[in-house]
């Protein structure tokens, strides 16, 4: 499934809601494999984007183009999820009176596509697949919990393991810490860059620190495109940014 050219190519994209511009001539692209932070104070258009790239808003004009092939404008939210494509809202959609594995196995079983379906048909095959990424999480060791019980740091890594039991090969995550303790953070961190060692992610973050921390590669949006790209040094550098995040 390697792809030569970029997982994501956005050209020239606009979104409207009414006659206000939310997205506007903005280019973006990432390569596979990549985990990207995209920063910008409030408003950029940050989360839009990730709409956009998850088929819930679409583009006024423009294109977004999936492992260049995919007009993603041409396709529903759930065929969007069915090509590869996984997205955590920040609220929790768990449930809360299941244990963690059933919670996972709920997940398997919205997987994409009919091989995968196949393949992973025997219960013993599903138990195995879910706990796999149950570890891949941390949370192996809770898989007879209740969900309902476990902490929110807990609850948000739960919809990362069910969101990676879809396999997508890019995901878009919403601000993943907010709201955990130290701890937790730095645990989500981590878990981020385990994630990114097999999948392309998509971070839209506001802690600066957690940013400096984990991040290599930072995009800075600023009313609707993207202002900067480069590591967080250049970032942290550059007079632009700078003026954009104390405001003018
Ligand atoms: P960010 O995530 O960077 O804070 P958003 O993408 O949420 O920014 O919002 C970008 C701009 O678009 C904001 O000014 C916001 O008020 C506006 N916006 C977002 N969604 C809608 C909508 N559904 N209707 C009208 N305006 C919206």
């Amino acid at each position: 499934q390697a792809t030569a050219g970029p997982i994501i190519r956005v050209e020239q994209l606009e979104v409207r809601f009414g006659d206000f511009k939310a997205i506007r001539g903005l280019n973006f692209s990432l390569a596979p494999g990549e985990l990207r932070f995209l920063i910008g104070p409030n408003g950029a258009g940050k989360t839009t984007l990730l709409d956009v790239l998850c088929g819930k808003t679409k583009p006024s004009s423009g294109t977004v183009r999936f492992k260049d092939n995919w007009d993603l404008a041409k396709f529903q939210e759930h065929q969007i999820a069915q090509l590869g494509i996984g997205r955590k809202f920040q609220s929790p959609s768990i449930f809360a009176t299941l244990s963690v594995l059933d919670n996972m196995l709920l997940a398997l079983k919205a997987q994409r596509g009919l091989l995968r379906t196949l393949l992973a048909a025997t219960a013993a095959g599903q138990r195995e697949r879910a706990i796999g990424h149950l570890e891949t999480v941390g949370l192996a060791h809770k898989s007879g919990l209740q969900a309902g019980a476990l902490s929110h740091g807990e609850k948000q890594w739960l919809e990362i393991g069910m969101l990676l039991s879809q396999e997508p090969e890019l995901l878009l995550l919403d601000e993943p810490a907010a709201g955990m303790t130290d701890s937790e953070t730095e645990k989500t961190g981590e878990l981020l860059v385990r994630i990114g060692q097999t999948q392309t992610v998509i971070v839209v973050e506001h802690d600066m620190e957690f940013v400096k921390q984990f991040a290599s590669i930072v995009t800075v949006m600023h009313e609707g495109s993207v202002l900067r790209e480069g590591t967080m040094e250049e970032i942290q550098a550059d007079d632009q940014v700078a003026q954009v995040y104390l405001g003018r």
